[in-house]
């Protein structure tokens, strides 16, 4: 049976394709049918008659506001697939990396929008609820809740994405995040009339978006318990370039240092950092990570470890349950990046359609875009066994890490990223 609906209640209102007709599936489960009879009595003849002619095969129930590459290919394997997708925010179609130059690009967040939601619909050809809440999903009767409506699914996809994480620090209710378009509508005041910020986290999101409010004349503070900014990614002796590049552009950098406390005051918010100094600021960011949101899978009883575990065609311990992008964990792995979620995408398209299909991830490419000097890396590049060789000329930087010998990683900046597709072909060889 399918997806799509039983919903009984016209709130909140979907944005639905003409041609596609909501089915009330009168298969469903003894216990959903009040729900099913309550949305029947609500259609009329003429809805109920095309119903009946469009009887659909199957479909799936997906949650994601960015989902454009596996529903362009999932209409490629299959026009007819009834499709529906749920999502806490308003639907519309952002690029999500591009928050990180909204500030320096004097835009809003609603700059970001590159298709409203009843366009994203009508395209893809989906009955899509924005604003809705998936509370629980019911693995064994294959439904899901959103505020006490059923919806059923034949196949689920979860792509739930990451939270942005907050420390649990006095006054953590003055920080922002800004891990979605929603994210940054709600700072964008706050934001706006900043004179000083500070940004908690000097991985790749917080670097990004120092460096842009840097350019953008905001004097900023970035602070990190690591030595080095992209720690995570890089050793100092790599980063240092860039390090360098943001000292000289007037980023305050506060390294090897925590943010213990925030407090109000008269003229803004006390930010106290782990050697006891403070910072006197306006607005305090957090970018210090992403934890994946596993919350529906966990109570649905899904395998889970830092992510929602999946095999190789994206499925999860429940056979007829798909987790994709920064929620799922991928050989033991949580990716948080675009290019894997596409790749994954295409994979699952397959698996959605009954066609074997296993992902194969490849060697990829991370950007950091610091337009000032832009970075760009693939593989193993952190850890105490690898050898670096780092050249450095005026047009930048090649530094590549070696194994036994064998490339295994590299990080090139600004005229040396020409040659990072001939270093990741030797990777990939
Ligand atoms: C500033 C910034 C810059 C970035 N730059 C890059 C970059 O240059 N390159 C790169 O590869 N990656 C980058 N990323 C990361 C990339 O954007 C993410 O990996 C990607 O957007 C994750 O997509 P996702 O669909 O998994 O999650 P999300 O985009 O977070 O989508 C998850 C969706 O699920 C919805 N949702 C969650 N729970 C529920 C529920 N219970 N019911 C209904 N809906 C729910 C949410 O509202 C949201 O719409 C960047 C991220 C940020 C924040």
């Amino acid at each position: 049976m399918l997806f799509s609906s039983g919903y009984s209640s016209p709130h909140p209102q979907p944005f639905r394709h003409p041609m596609q007709i909501t089915r009330i599936d009168f298969q469903m489960p003894c216990r959903l049918r009040p729900v099913a009879i309550k949305a029947a009595q609500g259609l009329d003849n003429q809805v109920r008659l095309k119903f009946i002619r469009r009887l659909p095969k199957a479909g799936f129930c997906i949650k994601h506001h960015r989902l454009i590459t596996l529903l362009h290919s999932l209409r490629k394997l299959n026009q007819e697939i009834p499709i529906s997708l749920i999502t806490t925010d308003d639907g519309n179609e952002y690029n999500k990396p591009e928050i990180s130059h909204v500030i320096s690009q004097n835009q809003t967040a609603d700059d970001l929008t590159k298709v409203t939601a009843s366009q994203f619909a009508e395209q893809y050809r989906l009955t899509l609820l924005p604003n809705t809440k998936v509370d629980a999903i019911e693995p064994l009767s294959k439904t899901v809740v959103c505020g006490g409506e059923l919806f059923h699914y034949d196949k689920l996809v979860l792509a739930t994405g990451a939270s942005a994480i907050v420390p649990n620090i006095a006054g953590h209710e003055w920080m922002l995040t800004l891990n979605s378009q929603r994210e940054y509508r709600a700072a964008e005041p706050a934001l706006k009339h900043a004179n000083r910020i500070v940004m908690l986290g000097a991985g790749l999101i917080g670097t990004e978006l120092v460096v842009d409010m840097a350019k953008a004349g905001k004097p900023v503070t970035l602070v990190d318990l690591a030595e080095s900014v992209l720690s995570n990614l890089m050793p100092n002796e790599v980063s240092a370039r860039l390090q360098s590049k943001m000292v000289r552009d007037g980023i305050l950098l506060k390294l090897g240092k925590g943010l213990t406390s925030l407090k109000e005051t008269a003229s803004g918010i006390q930010a106290t950092l782990s050697d006891g100094s403070a910072v006197e600021t306006d607005a305090v960011i957090s970018a210090i990570g992403l934890l994946p949101e596993t919350t529906l899978a966990k109570t649905a009883g899904l395998n889970i470890g830092r992510g929602i575990k999946v095999d190789s065609s994206l499925r999860t311990s429940d056979p007829h349950i798909f987790a994709l992008g920064d929620c799922a964990e991928i050989e033991s792995k949580c990716l948080p990046f675009l290019q894997p979620a596409l790749l994954s995408s295409i994979t699952l398209a397959k698996a959605l359609t009954n066609t074997p299909s296993n992902l194969m991830l490849p060697a990829m490419l991370i950007k950091v875009k610091t337009p000032s000097l832009p970075l760009q890396l693939a593989g193993e590049t952190l850890g105490e066994h690898l050898n670096w060789t780092i050249n450095f000329s005026a047009n930048g930087m090649v530094a590549q890490a070696f194994k036994a010998d064998k490339l295994c990683g590299f990080v090139v900046s600004e005229g040396g990223m020409k040659e990072a597709f001939l270093l990741l072909k030797q990777l990939s060889s």
